[in-house]
This record gives structure tokens, C-alpha cells and sequence, in this order.
């Protein structure tokens, strides 16, 4: 059984705030309304709970080392910031695999989902893609720069998961 990490509201923070040092994870609710005014996403119940499933991916990664390795590739100086960019995106997609695993799961045993909510969880995703927010914030897309994953991968990351409920699949 995995130890729970406090879930804390918070104001300023929004992604990968599940620390190895303080393992807690904060959520800026603010970040729903600018999903939805901003980038335009469908904000449901379950997309509030799918992120929160995401932060609790990165827990799960914690637990098992994923970040700690990701970390000391960072501190090795031996690795263009390109790269790694692309291994924090591979990490945020297995952050997402993992909570579509959690919404699977979940729904088979509790029934949880609604007509509409995939959809919402879709357009979350998409919306938080790395190329729709340079888009929008500044007007063009850098993929070498790219830190989460595209709005289509991260589209395919909740569509996929969420019906193959497969973990292995989620391995780096
Ligand atoms: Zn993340």
C-alpha cells in the first residue's frame, strides 16, 4: 500500500509539487478557471480529479525512484537541456498514464464516470498540451523546449490508458 501524500489547496503552484522533500501535493485551483477561460478546455468534476490523479502520479514515481533517476540524469552535466526536456516529458506522460490507470480502476470498481467526463479529461489534456500553451502565450512552437508533451500526445496518453488499464504499458 502506498503512504497518501497530504493534498494542500495552494495559490501559486501548480504542477509537480509532490517533492521528494516534502511529499505534498498543492494544487492551484485558480488553474481550472484559466483552463478554462484561457485555453479554452471543458472543466468537470472528474478534470479536477484527473489532475489531482496525475500529481499523485508523480508520487507514485517518487516512491518508486522514477524522479530521484530523472534527477541525478539532470546533475550528470551530461546532457543537453533538449534532452532533457525530453525526459520530463516522458515523465509528465507517465504521469498522465498513471491517472487514466486510476480512472480505469476506479470506475470499474466505484462507477465514477459520466457521459461527458472522457471528454472533458481529453480536453484538459489537449488544452495543456506544450504546443497549444506556446501558441498562446507566445505566439509560436519550440519542440526542443517542449516539457510536458504535445497536445496530442498527452490526448492519446488519457484516450489509450484510460481503456488498455495495462500499467506496464506506462514504463519508461
Ligand atoms: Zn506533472
Amino acid at each position: 500500500m502506498l503512504p497518501n501524500p497530504p493534498v494542500v489547496r495552494h495559490k501559486q503552484q501548480w504542477d509537480l509539487s509532490t517533492g521528494p522533500s516534502d511529499e505534498t501535493v498543492y494544487m492551484d485551483l485558480s488553474f481550472f478557471q484559466e483552463l478554462q477561460s484561457r485555453f479554452g478546455a471543458k472543466v468537470t468534476e472528474f478534470s479536477v480529479a484527473y489532475v489531482l490523479a496525475h500529481e499523485m502520479g508523480h508520487h507514485v514515481q517518487n516512491i518508486l525512484g522514477t524522479l530521484q533517476k530523472t534527477e541525478q540524469l539532470r546533475r550528470s552535466g551530461r546532457y543537453s537541456q533538449a534532452q532533457l526536456n525530453k525526459v520530463s516529458v516522458a515523465t509528465e506522460l507517465q504521469a498522465d498514464f498513471y491517472a487514466g490507470l486510476w480512472a480505469r480502476y476506479t470506475d470499474d470498481r466505484a462507477r465514477i464516470l459520466e457521459p461527458g467526463d472522457i471528454d472533458a479529461a481529453i480536453s484538459a489534456a489537449e488544452a495543456v498540451g506544450d504546443d497549444n500553451i506556446m501558441k498562446r502565450s507566445q505566439g509560436y512552437v519550440n519542440q526542443e523546449a517542449f516539457t510536458h508533451g504535445s497536445s496530442a500526445q498527452r490526448k492519446r496518453m488519457v484516450y489509450e490508458r484510460l481503456h488498455s488499464g495495462d500499467i506496464r504499458q506506462g514504463i519508461l
